[in-house]
């Protein structure tokens, strides 16, 4: 099954893209999908930064391909003051 999980940054929420591969495949044949369209392989023990601020990133929302939409469509999410 093809899965996709959303690429966030740790610093400022941005979502710099997502990382796409089949479930259970070794990290190395997983790709990153930027925002723009672009895909390059995930490269073990290379972690990704976003592209907004370069700051740490994490996977979030694993989920699969099926389900998830388009790469233009991965949502906006920003901070919300309380
Ligand atoms: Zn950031």
């Amino acid at each position: 099954m093809d899965m996709v999980a959303d690429v966030k940054c740790y610093h400022c929420g941005w979502i710099s893209g997502r990382v796409a591969g089949r479930k259970g495949a070794p990290q190395h044949l997983w790709a990153f999908e930027a925002r723009d369209g672009s895909s390059t392989p995930i490269v073990p023990g290379k972690r990704l930064h976003c592209a907004r601020c370069n700051g740490p990133t994490f996977a979030e929302d694993l989920r699969s391909r099926l389900l998830a939409e388009p790469l233009g469509a991965v949502p906006v999410r920003t901070a919300v003051a309380a």
